[in-house]
C-alpha cells in the first residue's frame, strides 16, 4: 500500500471520495490515528482513565482537523470547564508536531460516580466531565503572524460534535467527524475520521442542478458509510488507517494521499523559559524560588523540568 513507510498509529491519512461512477472528487475526507504518540503523552501525566481517554480523543481531533486547514504554524484546540477537568489542551504543528495536557479540579470526589456513568464503548461524554464552559479552536499562522479563532459552547454530547459545531459556524461546510480512544495492551489507540463535503461548481444551470443531485446523494452515502464504522474497528490496531478507508468506503472509489507523520514533540524550549522569568516581578520570583533560591520550572506538556537560579536573573543582579 500507498503509505506502509508511515507507521500507521502515527499518521494523518488524506483521501477523498467519488460517487462511483466517476473519479470526480464530492468529498474530502481524513482519517487521523495517533495512538503511537498518544501514548508516550499520556505515560508522562497520571491521568485517571477517563481523562486519559478524553485527552486522546482531543490529540486525534486536533491532528485530524488541523490537516483541513491551510496555514503555516500552530493549530489549538482548547476547553475550559467548571467540572473536573478545567483544562483540556491539544496542540499540533503544520509538521506534526503533536502534544497536549489536562488539568484536573483538585476535588475529584465526583470521579468514580462520573466513570460509572460513562459509556465503555462509546466516545467519552465531555459534559459530565468538563460541565460549563467553551471550545476554542485557534489557528496561529506563523507566516502572517494571524490568529484565527472559532468558540463554541461547551456542550456534547462528544468532542467531535463541538468540532462538528465549530465547522457550521465557521466554514458553513457540510461536516461529520467521529472519534475514538482507547487504550489496551499496545498502548493507547486514538482515531478521529472526518468527512467534508467538496461544494460542487457552478456553471450551466442543468449541469449545475445534476451536480448538485451528485453532490446531495454522494453525501448521503458517505455520511450513512461514516456512521456504519464500528468503535472496534476504528481502535483496531491491526488495521491501518488506509485498510479502514478501503473497507468503509469501497463503493465511493477511494483515493489516498500520502500519509503526512505525526510524532510526540514539545515545543518548550530553555530560553522560552528564561524570558519567561525575566518578566516576573520579584515578589513572583521569589514567591517560586526554594530556600536556595532554585526555581523548578515544569513544561506542563512534556513534564521536562527545568532548574534556574534566582540570582541569575536580571531583577536579581545588581
Ligand atoms: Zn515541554
Amino acid at each position: 500500500m500507498l503509505n506502509d513507510n508511515v507507521p500507521a498509529g502515527s499518521q494523518i491519512l488524506p483521501f477523498y471520495l467519488a460517487d462511483g461512477s466517476s473519479d470526480a472528487a464530492l468529498i474530502r475526507g481524513r482519517m487521523a490515528s495517533v495512538g503511537m504518540a498518544a501514548s508516550t503523552i499520556i505515560a508522562r501525566h497520571n491521568y485517571p482513565d477517563l481523562v486519559g481517554r478524553l485527552q486522546a480523543e482531543a490529540l486525534a481531533l486536533a491532528a485530524c482537523l488541523s490537516s483541513t486547514l491551510k496555514f503555516d504554524g500552530v493549530f489549538t484546540l482548547q476547553a475550559k470547564g467548571d467540572g473536573l477537568v478545567r483544562t483540556l489542551f491539544a496542540d499540533i504543528t503544520q509538521a506534526g508536531h503533536l502534544r497536549g495536557y489536562c488539568a484536573l479540579d483538585e476535588d475529584q470526589s465526583q470521579l468514580a460516580a462520573i466513570q460509572l456513568a460513562q459509556p465503555n464503548d462509546d466516545a467519552v461524554q465531555i459534559v459530565p466531565l468538563m460541565g460549563g464552559g467553551y471550545i476554542a479552536f485557534t489557528v496561529d499562522d506563523d507566516a502572517t503572524g494571524g490568529r484565527y479563532q472559532g468558540i463554541v459552547e461547551l456542550d456534547g454530547p462528544h468532542l467531535s460534535d463541538a468540532a462538528m459545531r465549530w465547522f457550521e459556524n465557521s466554514e458553513q461546510t457540510d461536516t461529520m467527524v467521529l472519534c475514538a480512544a482507547d487504550t489496551g495492551p499496545s498502548g493507547w489507540q486514538a482515531s478521529a475520521l472526518m468527512l467534508q463535503r467538496i461544494a460542487t461548481e457552478g456553471g450551466e444551470a442543468v449541469s449545475a442542478a445534476g451536480a448538485k443531485a451528485a453532490s446531495d446523494d454522494a453525501w448521503h452515502t458517505a455520511k450513512t458509510l461514516l456512521s456504519s464504522v464500528t468503535r472496534a474497528e476504528l481502535l483496531d490496531s491491526a488495521l491501518t488507517p488506509e485498510e479502514i478507508i478501503f473497507r468503509l468506503f469501497n463503493s465511493m472509489a477511494p483515493h489516498v494521499a500520502p500519509a503526512r507523520a505525526v510524532t510526540d514533540q514539545c515545543r518548550c524550549d530553555v530560553q522560552k523559559v528564561e524570558s519567561m522569568l525575566t518578566q516576573l516581578s520579584v515578589d513572583d520570583v521569589n514567591d517560586l524560588a526554594d530556600a536556595d533560591g532554585a526555581l523548578h520550572i515544569t513544561c506542563e506538556f512534556c513534564k521536562t523540568e527545568r532548574v534556574f537560579n534566582k540570582n541569575d536573573l536580571p531583577a536579581f543582579q545588581s
